[in-house]
């Protein structure tokens, strides 16, 4: 009995579709989350994530929401999904990743880590027990443990120290991940009333327990051998899924592509595996041939900001001349109701006054395309035709508009 319910469902090589449930949705993996940074997926609303892009899970960073409006408030309003009124799955960060990109004077200490809030400069505390706080409050379907980032060119003592603390820290996660549960799962229904309709109960017989899933963390940056070892002290630890952490953050791609083929398929087959923080299409499609089921990433909307349109022929720059006076939708083989209805040179005329518009749709076409690839991915998988979809597809999206 688990929070969450997995299984494997086809497999094509190493890449796999699997069923994820929880007690808020069904998800089918390969599956792509986007990303829902302060509690919104930035400039698309919840309706169009539902209705029209069926996104089953989105992701909510533990950081930003820590800083702003604060847990305390969240909490008190009754968690992240009664808040934002997203009622499929969520699964939040821990915030460690955050803290050790996006803050200045951060001091490391055994316990945690201190940081200045890039808000106000404020000093503010995080650490393994605080995190798992931080996340009960939000009451998302799936927990991240709190780990420690080196960068991705540290060399193997500075990794090997760093691994050292994200397993302590992982065991202080599952400590106080595990505390909580108790508490909170007193009088809990796993199918609350008001989300039963929406969630697809694919075996009646397989019930849920408990509220929270809490997923630990590989580290290791680019040394195989670390990698090895993190896997392996975190299985032992045990937790409802595992996540590669630690790429995507400015290594070279054979390099992560490498790590993908040294760990993802080593990594229990009966849980989910999660690839954090990446990535572009390509590096989707190359992370399922070697064994990830789950994704985020901010690229489709903080691209869509900037005029950067993903397609199936390849990434478009929606600013270019170009495109002024084309009547064509941003991709001919999509059929988002932005492509079905607005065209190019439209956006760009939108994007090039400054209107809000222009984001708010090159996002949601950008979403669909992410989402759409990964319905492409498992519909391959199952045929048994993945390999050759790969190839195809890299050859075909190889073509990048600056
Ligand atoms: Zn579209």
């Amino acid at each position: 009995m688990s929070p969450i319910d997995w299984v494997v469902t086809a497999k094509d090589g190493r890449a796999r579709t699997g069923i994820l449930t929880t007690r808020r949705s069904v998800i089918e993996t390969p599956v792509f989350m986007p990303v829902g940074t302060q509690g919104t997926v930035k400039g698309v609303r919840f309706e169009w994530l539902e209705n029209e892009l069926d996104a089953r899970i989105i992701l909510g960073n533990t950081y930003h929401l820590f800083l702003r409006p604060g847990p305390e408030v969240i909490r008190g309003i009754g968690g992240l999904h009664k808040f934002s009124t997203w009622n499929r799955s969520l699964l939040t960060d821990s915030g460690g990743f955050q803290v050790f990109s996006l803050t200045d004077l951060r001091k490391l200490t055994e316990e945690g880590v201190e940081f200045r809030s890039h808000i106000d400069g404020s000093k503010k505390f995080l650490s393994p027990e605080i995190s798992m706080d931080v996340q009960a409050a939000l009451g998302s379907e799936i927990v991240m443990a709190f780990d420690e980032c080196p960068p991705g060119d540290a060399g193997h003592e500075r990794t090997k120290q760093s691994l050292e603390l994200t397993l302590r820290w992982a065991k202080r996660s599952k400590g106080r991940f595990d505390e909580l549960q108790k508490v909170q799962s007193a009088g809990f229904s796993p199918y609350p009333t008001e989300v039963r309709a929406s969630v697809e109960i694919r075996d009646e017989s397989r019930t849920l327990s408990g509220n929270q899933a809490l997923f630990g963390i590989i580290q290791g940056a680019g040394h195989l051998d670390l990698r090895s070892e993190s896997l392996e002290r975190t299985v032992e630890i045990g937790f409802d899924g595992y996540a590669i952490g630690g790429l995507s953050v400015g290594e070279e791609k054979p390099v992560m592509y490498g790590v993908l083929d040294h760990v993802a398929h080593k990594m229990p087959a009966d849980a989910p595996r999660y690839l954090m923080g990446v990535g572009t299409p390509e590096d989707l499609v190359e992370a399922v041939y070697r064994g990830v089921d789950m994704f985020d990433c901010v690229m489709p909307t903080r691209n869509g900001r900037t005029g950067g349109v993903f397609t199936w022929s390849g990434k478009l720059n929606i600013r270019n001349a170009q495109h002024a006076t084309d009547s064509a939708p941003l991709d001919a083989d999509c059929s988002c109701s932005v492509c079905r209805r607005y065209s190019r040179g439209y956006l760009r005329h939108l994007y090039q006054a400054g209107e809000m518009l222009a984001a708010t749709l090159i996002s949601h076409h950008n979403l669909a395309f992410y989402l759409d690839l990964m319905r492409r991915v498992r519909f391959e998988i199952k045929a048994g035709s993945f390999e050759m979809f790969r190839r195809n597809f890299l050859e075909r999206i190889s073509t990048t508009e600056k």
